[in-house]
């Protein structure tokens, strides 16, 4: 294998003039580049190491209405966070369920935002906070909505200066819950996973709902229809059941051999949860 150099920088404006200058690549937590090293780009021959910048990328803080991460804080710091653990319980079941415990404290939002991995389970919590990415280019910043980041056609592709400074959502407001769940598929072992966020008015109708569903791997959707069948409307657990049927026409045309049921399962769990949180807000005010 070709020796590769890793060049560490030590401020944002070092980073990007590196970045616009040279043909490399960034090495945050270093858990999934040695994949793509291995595997898709035999062609990295420098590897700029981002993890000096630790101090300016790594936080968990306020800004105006939203909560914003910087792209070097681990899974572990989000883990413990106590803005997350308030703001995204989402965010901090999907952390749990992660297989390896000893790469949290390795494994980078940033990194995992740009590897884009479908077995990455950040992914459908991030759709569900309508989530931005704060792009630093060589002069400037500017924000992409997570839908079109990771949306096929056509995908959005990182220029050469560009990096992933942050990412932020809305801080949830009013009477909200949101959930996260996974069941295996034992057919062939593989997982579906769903993450909700709902909103009551005050007379308890649902008055928004994001939804994702991933298999693991293979694709991750919006479930539009789902979330049209519950909005402006007073959920109970039976038309949480009629709700989640609708899933079947959010599947992607592509998904082959998708499983319904498993789907609908899941589903149900995230819906039942958000509302629950969400009902307890109400009753606690
Ligand atoms: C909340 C959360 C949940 C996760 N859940 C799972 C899970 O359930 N299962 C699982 O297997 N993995 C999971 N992961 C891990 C994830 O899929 C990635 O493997 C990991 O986060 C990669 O991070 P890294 O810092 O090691 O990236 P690296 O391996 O260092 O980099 C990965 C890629 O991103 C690029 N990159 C890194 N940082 C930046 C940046 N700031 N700007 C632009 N490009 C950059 C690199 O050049 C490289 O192409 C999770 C990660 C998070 C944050």
């Amino acid at each position: 294998m070709p020796k590769i150099e890793i060049i560490p920088v030590h401020s944002i404006n070092e980073l990007s003039i590196l970045l616009s200058e040279n043909d490399c690549r960034i090495i945050a937590g270093g858990i999934a580049i040695r994949d793509e090293m291995g595997t898709v780009d035999s062609k990295i021959r420098k590897l700029i190491d981002i993890s000096p910048l630790h101090e300016q990328l790594s936080f968990i803080r306020f800004k105006g209405n939203r909560i914003e991460i910087g792209a070097l804080t681990s899974v572990e710091e989000i883990f413990v966070s106590p803005i997350l653990q308030t703001f995204s319980p989402a965010l901090i079941r999907a952390i749990a369920s992660w297989e390896s415990r000893a790469s949290c404290s390795q494994a980078t939002i940033g990194g995992s935002l740009a590897y884009r991995s479908l077995f990455d389970a950040s992914i459908p919590v991030m759709i569900i906070h309508n989530a931005k990415i704060r792009i630093k280019t060589i002069n400037d910043f500017h924000e992409i909505e997570m839908d079109h980041f990771l949306s096929q056609s056509p995908k959005y592709r990182l220029k050469e200066d560009e990096f992933i400074f942050s990412v932020s959502f809305r801080k949830p407001q009013g009477f909200w819950g949101s959930s996260w769940s996974s069941i295996v598929d034992e057919r062939d072992n593989s997982s579906i996973q769903a993450a909700a966020m709902i909103s009551l008015d005050e007379e308890q109708k649902i008055s928004a709902a994001r939804i994702a569903v991933q298999q693991k791997g293979r694709m991750v959707f919006r479930a539009r229809a789902v979330e049209k069948f519950i909005i402006e409307n007073h959920v109970d657990e039976l038309q949480i059941e009629n709700a989640v049927s609708n899933v079947k026409k959010d599947i992607p045309s592509s998904a082959v051999n998708p499983p319904l049921n498993i789907m609908e399962s899941v589903l149900k769990t995230v819906l039942a949860d958000s509302l629950k949180q969400a009902n307890t807000f109400q009753k606690e005010l």
